[in-house]
């Protein structure tokens, strides 16, 4: 094993990536970073029945938008390589020999028939879980329980056969997880995994234990579902004559209400995204990504990092730069993540309202019919990002600066406009009208003083003037909203807006 911290994230390409994939990613890179290591992504592609077209650029595009980039790997090369588990379907042959010379492995001719009927056969006998291991292993047909001159004549014939581990019986495997600290199985309760399949390619435990030795891993950070693996892995380096690399298996990701795993299912169904990006399926079925649902990818990575992690103080806004710095192994829990779709949306806020209002208006700029241009559209989200979780909020809740109005909030109407509202509000218009210069200011400081004239309290004026610029009940300051609207636009909508709401108003009372 190397002395150099190097790290692989090894994901199967059997669909998109999922985000409890991503954060084993992310924590992969972190801790990469964190040491000065190497951060390596390795596709693990033995299960050709599961393959699925696309997923591997997937997993790319993935890390790439949460700006997770391995600095070796499948479409980033490197000296390993290559990299993707079915280019390297040469390599694996000779190790899985090298455990059949060392009395480590052995081939096994049963058919898919042989271990289904051996399956039945036991359930009739009340035996629920059947096993190919020390005990079963004789009464099937294999190197172990046939002669010498059967298997070289079954070799020698091309009979298919696959390659399985010979789990020693009764003894203790122990290992420590940087995580769990000493893990011990009794090897009776672990079965003679096949290691190498009838079609000639490894399986994930043969391919991934070689790899990981070849490509001189040094930490295995990986799901809490692959734990059960960890002790045929550790038995498999030792068979090999390797060292093992160092493990961590992080915490599972619960669903929102903390029962049982979040999984691909759950996302849409419960209203959030569980995916990077968008996946269309062959069917035709979409799954959303935080992406296209209008997550930054700062605020994304952010929340991922906090499931499973935490800094030990109360600082929750960390860019990625200050992950890496205070990222650490003994700092991941061991009890499961809960899934926070709510937080998850406050991270997506904190990071809206960082933004410049210029790099606000460049990513509204792409979903605004008609033509305004981005002083214009910087100002309105000056005005709106308080309120925003996401760019497209600004958009809708700000629609008055967009559109003209066709709703007039009703509550407002029943609430706000009386029969004096109509000679208020006109008079309101003849006082901007003199106006020479409409900043928010001068709106201000005219709107306040005919108050005070009249001495109308703020609740009689307010709400009304709001609903014929706006059509809304709320929102940001209004003198600040008429300066970027414009004088012109201001009193046509004033205009307008009292014939408007007055039809509305006698409409309801009808
Ligand atoms: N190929 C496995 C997966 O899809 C990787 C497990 C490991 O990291 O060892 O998750």
């Amino acid at each position: 094993m190397s002395e150099k911290v190097r790290v692989r994230f090894a994901p199967s390409p059997t669909g998109p990536l999922h985000m409890g994939g991503v954060r084993t990613a992310l924590y992969n890179y972190l801790f990469a970073k964190s040491k000065g290591g190497d951060f390596i992504l390795r596709i693990e592609d033995t299960d050709e029945k599961r393959f699925v077209p696309g997923a591997q650029q997937y997993i790319i595009d993935s890390l790439k938008w949460c700006g997770i980039e391995p600095n070796e790997g499948a479409s980033y090369g490197g000296e390993k390589g290559p990299y993707v588990q079915s280019e390297r379907k040469d390599i694996y042959k000779q190790y899985a020999d090298q455990l059949i010379e060392s009395g480590n492995a052995y081939y096994a001719f049963d058919t898919a028939d042989d271990l289904d009927n051996m399956r039945k056969q036991a359930q009739e006998m009340g035996l629920a879980n059947w096993q190919y291991n020390g005990v079963t292993r004789s009464s099937m047909k294999n190197s172990i329980s046939l002669s010498k001159e059967e298997v070289e004549k079954r070799i020698a014939n091309g009979d298919p056969y696959t390659i399985r581990f010979k789990m020693p019986r009764n003894v203790d495997v122990k290992f420590e997880d940087e995580i769990r600290g000493w893990v011990t199985v009794n090897t009776n309760n672990l079965d003679d995994k096949v290691l190498y399949k009838e079609t000639g390619m490894p399986t994930y435990h043969m391919a991934n234990i070689i790899d990981d030795h070849l490509m001189e891993i040094s930490h295995v950070i990986r799901g809490e579902e692959w734990l059960p693996s960890a002790p045929l892995h550790v038995l498999l380096y030792q068979a090999m004559g390797w060292e093992a690399p160092k493990f961590a298996h992080l915490p599972l990701i619960l669903r929102p209400d903390g029962n049982g795993k979040l999984s691909k299912r759950d996302g849409d169904r419960l209203g959030f995204p569980v995916f990077p990006l968008n996946w269309t399926t062959a069917e035709g079925e979409l799954y959303s990504g935080y992406k296209e649902a209008g997550y930054f990818n700062e605020a994304f990575v952010n929340m991922l990092a906090f499931l499973g992690w935490n800094p030990g103080t109360n600082d929750e806004i960390f860019s990625l730069q200050e992950l890496v710095d205070s990222f650490s192994l003994e700092r991941v829990g061991k009890s499961g993540a809960r899934f926070d779709p709510d937080k998850t949306k406050w991270f997506n806020q904190v990071y809206l309202r960082s933004k410049s209002n210029e790099e606000l208006a460049d990513l509204i700029q792409p979903l605004v019919e008609g033509d305004f241009d981005s002083t214009y559209l910087a100002g309105v989200c000056e005005l709106m990002k308080e309120r925003a979780s996401f760019p497209v909020d600004i958009l809708n809740d700000g629609d008055y600066f967009f559109n003209e109005i066709s709703d007039y909030d009703q509550k407002t109407i029943r609430k706000k406009w009386k029969e004096d509202s109509p000679t208020i509000m006109n008079d309101l218009i003849n006082e901007f009208k003199a106006l020479d210069s409409f900043t928010a200011a001068d709106i201000e400081r005219v709107f306040s003083e005919y108050l005070t004239k009249n001495e109308y309290g703020f609740g009689k004026v307010g709400p009304s003037f709001r609903l014929l610029v706006t059509g809304k009940g709320m929102g940001p300051s209004m003198f600040d909203i008429c300066a970027l609207l414009g004088k012109d636009k201001v009193l046509d909508r004033m205009v307008e807006g009292i014939e408007k709401v007055e039809a509305l108003k006698n409409a309801a009372a009808e």
